[in-house]
């Protein structure tokens, strides 16, 4: 593996963690870095250094063919004051694989996850330690080779920056509403949607605008073959709960495999529930709503763990649960997740870095 050159680690700029910290607002003193150039044979040299703005070609393939992929994650201050990761060995395979899909170099996993534990060392006093908080962890990868030819490009840059943030819910864990549409889809199967591609975002957000003026916080996703089984809510996976039966739709390829969602399925198969990964009918959700049997829904993903849904609105036909309570399930999760996040439960499977 190489050796990570590090580059003025000297901190000059005084920690200011603002009072109420709006999500990816604030940025840490340093970033890593790494560039690709196929001509030189691969990865150059990592290096660690100040964060500052790019010096970028206008005409970086990036900005017109858009080869982009990213990852999100989140370092912890545990009760015991040590620093910890969850999973970050997940989110590194999954960005080797969006990479493979994008026609982009892949990373060493090791020297990946060397980069993210160095950085957060270097930032570490950038995490803040009040319940709740965290430091979110972005790592991406885009083209930057200048030519105007559709083609995967020659030379990439490898970036991981970080950026402390609150709780996601500011004011407790509140139920949020959600909408289904059949007017425009996130991804197709063999597409891009099971990668963690920039532009997936990108065509989801007319959804999401449209959503937000009817006064629903997320977009519930619909295949988009048939338009009628759910995938995914938002930047979240979705988890329904049913009488006899916890269910999430199966991953068919236009899905992005969450983090969460692989700890939500292994805890619940842990404590015995009856967890199944299926195809789910936004008709079976009606259904089982009018026999009293939809007992709740919530999402997942690390930003916000587990959100409670409050109702779900489809065409003209809405699903309610409580507007102040989370569901049940969901309160326990977000309580487990949480809880072995910051130190305050046992690491019995090994997740915690
Ligand atoms: N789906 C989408 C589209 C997402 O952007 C995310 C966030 N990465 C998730 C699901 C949840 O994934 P994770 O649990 O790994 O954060």
């Amino acid at each position: 593996m190489q050796e990570i050159k590090i580059i003025d680690n000297e901190k000059k700029k005084e920690v200011k963690l603002p009072e109420n910290l709006v999500f990816g607002k604030t940025f840490t003193e340093h970033i890593f870095e790494m560039d690709f150039d196929r001509n030189k044979g691969g990865w150059q040299t990592p290096t660690i250094k100040r964060y500052e703005n790019l010096n970028i070609d206008p005409a970086a393939m990036v900005f017109h063919y858009g080869q982009a992929i990213f990852e999100g994650m989140k370092a912890y201050k545990q009760v015991d004051g040590k620093i910890a990761l969850f999973r970050p060995e997940k989110n590194i395979e999954r960005l080797n694989r969006s990479a493979r899909r994008l026609c982009i170099p892949e990373v060493e996993p090791e020297l990946a996850l060397k980069a993210i534990k160095e950085l957060v060392k270097i930032d570490a006093e950038w995490i803040p330690e009040k319940p709740g908080h965290s430091l979110y962890i972005r790592p991406f990868i885009f083209a930057t080779e200048p030519c105007f030819g559709v083609r995967a490009a020659d030379s990439y840059k490898f970036i991981i920056i970080l950026s402390p943030v609150g709780p996601y819910y500011p004011q407790g864990f509140k139920p949020v509403p959600i909408m289904a549409t059949d007017k425009y889809v996130r991804a197709v199967r063999k597409g891009t949607g099971e990668a963690k591609a920039a532009g997936n975002y990108a065509a989801g957000l007319i959804a999401q605008e449209e959503a937000k003026k009817e006064g629903y916080s997320q977009i519930l996703w619909l295949d988009a073959i048939e338009q009628k089984y759910i995938e995914e809510v938002g930047a979240m996976n979705i988890f329904i709960r049913f009488k006899d039966e916890v269910a999430t739709p199966a991953l068919s390829g236009s899905i992005l495999p969450g983090i969460t969602r692989m700890s939500v399925i292994e805890l619940l198969k842990d404590w015995g529930y009856n967890i199944n990964e299926r195809l789910i009918a936004i008709e079976e959700l009606f259904n089982a709503a009018d026999k009293g049997e939809l007992l709740e829904i919530f999402g997942s993903g690390t930003a916000a763990v587990i959100s409670s849904v409050s109702k779900l609105k489809y065409h003209d036909r809405e699903i309610k649960f409580s507007e102040t309570e989370p569901g049940e399930l969901a309160f326990k999760l977000y309580d487990e997740l949480t809880g072995l996040q910051y130190g305050k439960i046992e690491d019995r499977f090994g997740w915690i870095t």
